[in-house]
């Protein structure tokens, strides 16, 4: 029998892009089909679960395949005991992992859950002691060592009262170096029954040392039916009203994501933001003439009024989890409330010119620059993106504005001044 050390590496060495060759070690591990197995082909997995009765893991939707691949490659007894699941942003992939917990253990339909048995709800509600979800924290957006170091002490133990213990580490590729070489251990000898699932839409951010050690599974977007769907169910749930073409146009940009396709059909802000991207984005094409036209300008006097129109992050549900934005918690999160008490006095004092406090500009520009990045990216596509937004005239000037938004957005997670920023970002997008 081949050593575990061995049969990591073979499982680890997965190539990138071709996954769906390698399949669980099935597919290209064996020379030939397996006997008894219908198929070895990537259209063949498929063929080997029960196709007569779609199947999902409970409150999963899409990724028909990526789930039939999970649940055969745990009834075969082949399932990886490290996965890293990668792919766009919002489609879904740490869903997966924390349904994946009910796949592992729920007795009614194993290999997929059935989501109504008593095991499958408390995984479900995030109340069961074999599931846990690591997500990053504090002001630096990271997976610490002492959220490592607990991961590793529970594992140490488990599973507790399930078969499987599920440990999903949400974004990754924001695991602090120390955390990782804690979590390496016990990945690379993991005690039987424990499951870790990394989650990552930056594959080139994760160490390759955890890469190696897993077996990489790749995620692609949503169809616009579940787009649909997971948005009027959102919607639903913070008795949101429903704007048709708001939802349209939210899925329409989203590019398969659940996350972008939610966060445009529900901020009240979108339209204002789309006239912003449309300003910005003729200003990018402009040069210098309209990124320094003064305050007067249209694209500036548009900011401000998008600024000001913006609520106070943290004021609203959800308001504080801007995409790219950091987000403060715990000792800074008093910081911001002091601030916020000083930005509200002067607001009483001098009226308009306080209602843009730097956490205004921060999330104005992180919600922007997100629908600015849809819009590009649906150009790239060969669509229309944005209404009235313009279109990059030559494919270089894309790629390249894309690139400059990417930076603007990092950027912003350094805190800096905001209209600089943007004014910078404009001027390196120029002709
Ligand atoms: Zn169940």
């Amino acid at each position: 029998m081949t050593p575990p050390s061995r049969r990591r590496e073979a499982r680890g060495g997965v190539a990138l892009g071709r996954l769906r060759r390698d399949p669980w070690g099935t597919a290209t591990a064996l020379p030939g089909p397996r006997r008894g197995s219908r198929s070895v082909e990537p259209g063949g997995l498929l063929a080997c679960v029960d196709v007569e009765r779609p199947q999902r893991f409970p409150g999963v939707r899409g990724h028909v395949a990526v789930q039939a691949r999970l649940a055969r490659a745990h009834l075969r007894g082949r399932l990886h005991h490290a996965l890293m699941f990668t792919g766009p942003e919002g489609v879904g992939k740490a869903t997966v992992g924390r349904a994946l917990a009910c796949a592992l253990n729920c007795a009614v339909e194993p290999g997929w859950g059935c989501g109504k048995c008593a095991t499958c709800q408390r995984f479900l509600a995030g109340r069961h002691p074999d599931l846990q979800v690591v997500e990053p924290s504090g002001k630096g957006r990271l997976i610490t060592a002492a959220a490592a170091e607990d991961v590793v002490l529970r594992c140490l133990h488990a599973p507790y009262e399930a078969a499987a213990h599920v440990v999903v580490l949400d974004d990754a590729h924001r695991l602090h170096e120390a955390a990782a070489n804690k979590l390496l251990k016990a990945i690379e000898e993991p005690r039987a029954g424990v499951q870790f699932v990394l989650v990552t839409d930056n594959l080139e951010a994760m160490l390759p040392t955890l890469i190696s050690r897993s077996t990489v599974v790749e995620f692609g977007g949503l169809d616009e039916a579940d787009l649909v769907a997971i948005v009027d169910q959102a919607l639903a749930d913070t008795n949101a009203p429903v704007d048709p073409a708001q939802r349209q146009l939210a899925v329409q940009l989203a590019g398969g994501s659940a996350g972008a396709a939610v966060r445009v059909a529900s901020d009240r802000q979108t339209e204002a933001l789309c006239r912003l991207v449309a300003a910005l984005s003729a200003a990018a094409e402009a040069g210098p003439s309209q990124i320094f036209a003064g305050m007067a300008a249209p694209l500036w006097k548009l900011w401000s009024e998008t600024v000001a129109d913006t609520p106070e992050p943290g004021a609203e549900p959800g308001g504080a989890e801007e995409p790219g934005l950091v987000v403060i918690r715990g000792k800074a999160g008093r910081k911001k409330s002091a601030r916020k008490k000083k930005a509200g006095k002067k607001k009483a004092t001098k009226g308009k010119a306080a209602a843009e406090t730097p956490a205004k500009q921060r999330a104005a520009a992180a919600r922007v620059s997100e629908l600015w990045l849809l819009h590009l990216r649906e150009c790239l596509r060969g669509r229309a993106g944005v209404p009235g937004a313009a279109v990059p005239g030559t494919r270089d000037r894309l790629i390249r504005q894309i690139r400059g938004v990417s930076e603007f957005q990092s950027r912003l997670r350094r805190n800096p001044n905001v209209r600089l920023a943007l004014e910078q970002t404009l001027l390196e997008m120029s002709p």
